[in-house]
């Protein structure tokens, strides 16, 4: 194999910064993940690119390689999966039109969860706003933090394991595309798509739909990640095995938002290579 020097040294693709619900700018995240030995970084914060210049800058000024990512929601009946996407135009159309229909959807779904939130809680909608950064892909971690600046709850995972609990009573659904249209975008867009912690609590997405997302062009799986459970990470590496997928480990960090950090879980020097090889829609940044 020929060997590029793109990606020597673990790599770490699956982080977030202020431009979603992670808690640090783009130049930050990307000096946290250079502090923890990474040497190759993708930003991928929820429904948005908005972060990739900054990220790029600061990852490549430090010597890492910067891989555009995203992280795309989409939902399959009840279950939310998200869809890591990389290295995709991120002016295609259609992909585009999506993830800001997505984003708006958010936006007015953050607005009416504030208002039942505020029935009982003593908290206002500009008590979020001023948890988000402007342009910010909103989520259930500014509610969370709002509910934290008013000494409602002591942390996300208390926000989230009472207030804002998906199906609790100020829970509200965020409209998003089904699994299957989600990859079939990111293809469309020259982008690489791989199933986000696909083995956590909720269980691995039903054989059925995951068959219809690799028809669809799914890349492969990100089996090294906190959340993923031993059992159904086994299951899922049997399928990666037989279908030759690529597998990826990242963080999920999400700065002082979660208590993952950089680095936890990695990415072989072989998996990089080849998920660079496969996306076609914009270049990784080398420094
Ligand atoms: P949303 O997409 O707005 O429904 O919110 C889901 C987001 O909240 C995910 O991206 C997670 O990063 C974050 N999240 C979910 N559970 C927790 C938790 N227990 N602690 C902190 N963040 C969480
Ligand atoms: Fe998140
Ligand atoms: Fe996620
Ligand atoms: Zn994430």
């Amino acid at each position: 194999m020929q060997r590029s020097g793109r990606c020597e040294g673990p790599g770490d693709l699956h982080l977030h910064s202020t431009h979603s619900d992670g808690t640090e700018p783009p130049a930050q995240v990307m000096a946290a993940a250079h502090a923890h030995g990474m040497r190759t970084v993708a930003l991928t914060d929820h429904d948005t690119t908005s972060g990739w210049a900054e990220a790029a800058d600061a990852a490549t000024s430090l010597g890492m390689t910067f891989v555009p990512g995203m992280e795309m929601s989409s939902q399959h009946e009840w279950r939310s999966i998200h869809v890591l996407a990389y290295l995709f135009d991120p002016d295609e159309p259609r992909l585009r039109a999506m993830t800001d229909r997505v984003r708006r959807s958010r936006l007015q779904r953050a607005r009416i969860m504030a208002d039942r939130i505020a029935r009982d809680y003593d908290i206002t909608w500009e008590d979020i706003v001023a948890q988000t950064s402007t342009g910010a892909t909103v989520g259930r971690p500014h509610i969370a933090d709002a509910l934290i600046a008013r000494g409602v709850v002591a942390d996300r995972g208390e926000a989230f394991s009472t207030i804002l609990a998906t199906g609790g009573d100020y829970y509200v659904s965020l409209f998003s595309p089904d699994p299957v249209e989600a990859v079939e975008l990111i293809v469309g867009a020259g982008g690489v798509a791989i199933i986000a912690h696909p083995a956590g609590r909720a269980g691995i997405p039903p054989k059925r739909l995951l068959t219809r997302m690799l028809d669809a062009g799914l890349a492969g799986f990100e089996l090294g990640h906190r959340e993923n459970l031993p059992a159904a990470v086994a299951t899922l590496r049997a399928l990666a095995d037989e279908r030759d997928l690529i597998v990826t480990g990242s963080s999920d960090y999400h700065g002082l938002g979660k208590p993952n950090q950089p680095g936890e879980h990695t990415t072989s020097e072989a998996m990089l290579e080849r998920l660079i090889d496969r996306g076609t829609g914009c270049a990784p940044v080398l420094p």
